[in-house]
């Protein structure tokens, strides 16, 4: 089963993202975390770095190739969580591209929504913690724009093939995952 997970920053995608891989035993795919795996003093990247702390999307012909790789090994035949991927409606064609190469789909995206107001406030709670460099309001600020530019058409290229499922992302961490549960369940 191939599902795509997409939801605003700060939704909470990455508390969710570890519990159902666990869960359902298949790999989990952040292209975020991909990216930040690049090694800053290469020049591939410092380009990356770049696109990251600024909280704009990196290029999808950067992005494509790690991916694909990454989803070309054995682990994924089977399916996997995609995380923060696709991002533009670009990289969901090329996605769905190259599923169907291999006789495959996006069987559901989750969609987890959360209000705009709540979504800075724990970003900003996080950056404590966790020290993203990309955790600071200019960059957050960006983030939040990009999403609604760019990422909510993905959610209507999925929701024309009637795959997208709404996930209250407001609720307790334990919540939103009996949600996710019962609506992969219903779909599977
Ligand atoms: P995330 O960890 O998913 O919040 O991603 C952190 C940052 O990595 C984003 O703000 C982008 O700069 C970059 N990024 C992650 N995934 C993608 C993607 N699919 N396409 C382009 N940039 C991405």
């Amino acid at each position: 089963m191939h599902i795509v997970f997409i939801g605003p920053p700060g939704a909470g995608k990455g508390t969710q993202c570890q519990r159902l891989t666990e869960h359902l035993a298949i790999p989990h795919l952040s292209t975020g975390d991909m990216l930040r795996e690049t090694d800053r003093n290469s020049s591939l990247g410092k380009v990356v770095a770049g696109y990251i702390d600024h909280g704009r999307l990196a290029p999808d012909d950067v992005v494509m190739p790690i991916l694909v790789e990454r989803l070309s090994a054995p682990d994924c035949a089977a399916g996997c969580l995609f995380d923060g991927f696709p991002r533009t409606v670009n990289q969901a064609e090329r996605l769905d591209a190259f599923l169907a190469d291999a006789g495959s789909q996006v069987d559901v995206v989750l969609h987890l929504d959360a209000q705009a107001d709540e979504l800075s406030s724990r970003l900003l709670r996080r950056a404590e913690i966790e020290n993203r460099l990309d955790d600071n309001e200019q960059a957050i600020a960006a983030r939040l724009q990009v999403f609604g530019n760019q990422t909510v058409p993905v959610l209507e290229h999925y929701r024309s093939r009637g795959i997208v499922e709404r996930i209250d992302g407001m609720r307790s961490p334990e919540a939103v995952f009996t949600q996710i549960q019962r609506r992969i369940n219903g779909r599977g």
